[in-house]
């Protein structure tokens, strides 16, 4: 396979249907080499505020097509992006580093977005009733808010892309997509799938730019925005809602994580070590869903630490690009070191910590780390890690797991192992967090509500929720 490329690899904006030139250009880096990938555009604030009137300007034919047209755009764009799957895995893997298998699995989970929403498109109910005074019927219905700006984060740049993507578009909205500056070409891939789709002019605009305050602010700022849907950190995510406040603008808030990994007395210690794997490993463990930090009753601790850590030495380290790597290079030198950094903080605690393998010289890479006999409170369970470092808390008590485990702001995800499913449901029912995975290590699924509790969002993408970020509510009030 070439390491170049995809022949359809748009470098320019996308405004108003046109792929549009900038004055100044960003450097897109290959983490696995880095060396230089593409020169990107790097769209000023003005530019930022073209998109929003092309943006506005279609909403008015699109917010009014039928809901079945914009469903069959969306299939087509599920078709076109089954069909060159291998491109997609291509380009995220060249611009963020991760192994083959974790972008195949990502290109294929961002796909699945255009097909669920277009088929949850013509399925938008709204309602009839009479009011219980019998003096008029209440009808709820639904329409597209108007132009939605969203931001997106770097470890899965097609799937957070589609996940937002996929329902405003089925909902009626018109949209502005910003990726981040790290990974841009597999966004501009997905708008240019989007477009031999048959995405009309102005529907789908993407800004790229080494400048997202100032091109976000303006874009915030303008009166023609009516909606932010923002995936990333909680920091970046706050300082958002702080300028969203000013307008009463709707946000809807994927943000960071801290996912506590609980294997409980009774557990199948093989069965939780293979759902660490994913758990932890999955994008190199650079995803908010990753299990950050692992409770193990103290009566499976060391058969899961041992069995966890030949797992993790049997990983095959090297360019994503080459098919046989198990584990990838972290998105650039700098996430890296940030991830040494909190390893380095666990050191200062008293902690021992050795790396489980060597991880090649050159490029972003980093070997796993599984580090015994954490304190609960240490840095390593304190901050979200993003990277394929493994802290285990030995418990004997199961209710003091539980309320470690909780002991966060963070409220994305949690997982379970449990001697059963019974077992298993029952403290899940105890976890703050907005989503649990019982007894396995995914529970990603575009047919499902995706979201979290506490500092970890605001509001719900995929399933049924994910197309009611994208809808105002509206009442009519009829006289009988
Ligand atoms: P980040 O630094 O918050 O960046 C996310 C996005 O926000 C990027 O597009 C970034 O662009 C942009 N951004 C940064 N500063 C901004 C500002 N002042 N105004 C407007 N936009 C701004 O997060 P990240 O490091 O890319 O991603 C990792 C984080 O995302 C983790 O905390 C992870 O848990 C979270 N995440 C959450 C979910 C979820 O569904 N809950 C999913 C994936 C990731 P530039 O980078 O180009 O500046």
């Amino acid at each position: 396979m070439s390491v170049g490329l995809p022949e359809r690899t748009p470098t320019s904006l996308l405004v108003g249907g046109q792929w549009v030139q900038t004055a100044t250009h960003l450097q897109v880096i290959n983490p696995a080499t880095l060396g230089s990938l593409a020169e990107i555009g790097d769209a000023t604030p003005e530019q930022g505020l073209d998109a929003v009137a092309a943006a506005h300007d279609a909403f008015g034919s699109w917010s009014v097509s039928s809901a079945r047209s914009r469903a069959e755009i969306l299939r087509k764009a599920f078709d076109i992006m089954t069909s060159e799957i291998e491109d997609c895995a291509r380009l995220i893997v060249l611009e963020n580093g991760k192994a083959w298998r974790d972008a195949m699995g990502e290109a294929t989970y961002a796909a699945e977005f255009f097909r669920w929403f277009s088929e949850v498109a013509a399925h938008v109910q709204g309602d009839f009733r009479y009011g219980p005074n019998g003096d008029k019927t209440i009808i709820t219905d639904y329409r597209p808010m108007g132009v939605a700006y969203l931001i997106t984060p770097w470890n899965f740049p097609a799937a957070m892309a589609t996940r937002k993507l996929a329902p405003a578009l089925a909902a009626g909205c018109t949209t502005i997509l910003k990726p981040a500056a790290e990974t841009p070409l597999t966004a501009l891939w997905v708008a240019d799938v989007l477009e031999r789709a048959g995405a009309p002019a102005g529907v789908v605009n993407v800004v790229t730019t080494s400048k997202s305050g100032p091109v976000s602010e303006a874009i915030l700022s303008d009166p023609r925005v009516a909606t932010l849907s923002f995936t990333g950190s909680t920091y970046v995510g706050k300082l958002l809602l702080e300028q969203t406040a000013k307008r009463v603008l709707p946000s809807s808030m994927e943000l960071g994580g801290n996912a506590p990994f609980l294997v409980l007395e009774g557990a199948d210690v093989d069965s939780a070590v293979e759902g660490a794997m994913v758990a932890k490993m999955r994008n190199g463990g650079a995803a908010c869903t990753a299990a950050n930090r692992f409770y193990v009753h103290a009566s499976v601790a060391d058969e899961f630490a041992v069995k966890f850590e030949a797992a993790l030495r049997g990983m095959k380290i090297g360019p994503g690009i080459d098919q046989s790597n198990d584990l990838g290079a972290m998105v650039s030198v700098k996430e890296r070191d940030k991830i040494l950094e909190i390893v380095q903080e666990a050191e200062k605690e008293g902690i021992t910590a050795t790396a489980v393998s060597e991880a090649p010289g050159e490029g972003a890479f980093l070997s796993p780390y599984v580090i015994r006999d954490v304190q609960h409170g240490s840095s390593l369970t304190r901050n979200e890690i993003f990277g394929p470092v493994a802290p285990i808390v030995t418990f004997e008590d199961q209710s003091e797991a539980i309320r470690m485990a909780n002991d966060t702001e963070y409220g994305l995800i949690s997982y379970v192992y449990a001697k059963d499913a019974g077992e298993g449901i029952k403290v899940a029912r105890q976890m703050e967090s907005g989503m649990v995975a019982i007894n396995r290590g995914i529970a990603s699924d575009p047919a499902a509500s995706f979201g979290g509790m506490k500092e970890s969002g605001l509001g719900r993408e995929g399933g049924f929720d994910g197309i009611h970020e994208f809808l105002e509510t509206q009442y009519f009030a009829v006289d009988l």
